[in-house]
């Protein structure tokens, strides 16, 4: 449609650029002309619509036509209905490669799937609730993700071992070290009645307070401070989970820990990679210890 436009309106131009030239195909051009030759008209042709101008008149609207349906398509994909659909279809995939990241790394585990109801938990957490709104559209990727002040969100799979490890139980109570932005706490809610969970980042702490709140998380209770030394006044606690690396495990958690009670924590050098261990405690503050697989944290920090 434009190239036939084009090629009238070069037509057009060279008939209009040469005065005294017949206009070849132009009659209006050429009885203007004629009556300007037979004195008809004595001051000058007023400028008539060129086809340049019919062109872009047509292509402005064929623009906006266009650009009308872009931002109805945008609308449409951003909606929040559609949003929606399209995270629970991306959390289906984040839960199908946290199943196959498990099969592979069976023998560290020794298990070849994890608890179905820590699964459903997985499957259950909005995830892109807790990450910043710029990385939303990367929150069902099986990988840590920032969250602001040099802190991470943990990759799902690691969340996931994390919790199954734990052997969460309904009437659990736990505690969690490292707040951060709620996600871990969130998926323990699911699975156990009471979460008791610190965070040393102030602005980090009440961003996630306010998070689980309006998610409805009730059984979560957060506090901002030194999680090395627990939460004495909530102790003893079924189960304990760090998620920043530690250069050792704090006696503090281990006196906190119920008898039978287990703790995942990352224990090792803050620059290398360190080790997720599983301690579970026994009688006499007894502690036995496995080693389940090396791993990365971000460090457990604080004055002690
Ligand atoms: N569990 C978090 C989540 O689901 O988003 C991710 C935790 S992030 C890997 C580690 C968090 O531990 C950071 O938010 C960091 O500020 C916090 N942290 C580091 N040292 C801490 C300490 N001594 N007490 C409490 N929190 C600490």
């Amino acid at each position: 449609m434009f190239d036939a436009k084009f090629a009238d309106c070069r037509h057009m131009t060279d008939t209009l650029n040469i005065p005294g030239t017949p206009g070849p195909g132009n009659s209006t051009f050429s009885r203007r002309r004629r009556e300007h030759e037979d004195g008809k008209i004595l001051v000058g042709i007023l400028r008539k619509p060129t086809c340049f101008d019919n062109a872009n008149k047509e292509m402005d609207l064929t623009y906006r036509f266009v650009y009308m349906w872009l931002a109805m398509l945008c609308c449409w994909f951003y909606s929040p209905s559609i949003l929606a659909d399209e995270y629970t279809r991306e959390r289906q995939q984040m839960v199908d490669e946290i199943e196959a990241d498990v099969r592979a790394t069976s023998q560290y585990l020794r298990k070849e799937a994890l608890d179905p109801r820590v699964m459903k938990a997985m499957d259950q957490v909005l995830r892109h609730e807790f990450v910043p709104s710029d990385q939303q559209r990367l929150a069902y990727l099986n990988r840590p993700l920032p969250i602001g002040h040099g802190q991470t969100i943990s990759q799902p799979y690691i969340v996931a071992i994390m919790t199954d490890l734990l052997e969460p139980a309904p009437n659990s109570k736990v505690l969690e070290i490292g707040t951060g932005s709620g996600y871990q706490a969130a998926v323990l809610a699911e699975l156990v009645k009471e979460v008791y969970s610190i965070e040393i980042i102030r602005p980090l702490g009440e961003q996630a307070a306010d998070r689980l709140s309006r998610l409805r998380y009730d059984n979560v209770k957060t506090a901002i401070g030194d999680g090395y030394y627990g939460w004495e006044a909530r102790a003893p606690f079924d189960a304990i989970v760090v998620t920043a690396a530690a250069s050792h495990i704090p006696p503090p958690l281990i006196k906190q820990l119920k008898v039978g009670g287990r703790m995942m924590i990352p224990v090792g050098s803050r620059f290398l990679t360190q080790q997720l261990l599983l301690i579970t405690k026994e009688e006499g503050d007894k502690i036995t210890t496995r080693q389940i697989l090396p791993v990365r944290f971000v460090p457990l920090t604080g004055q002690h």
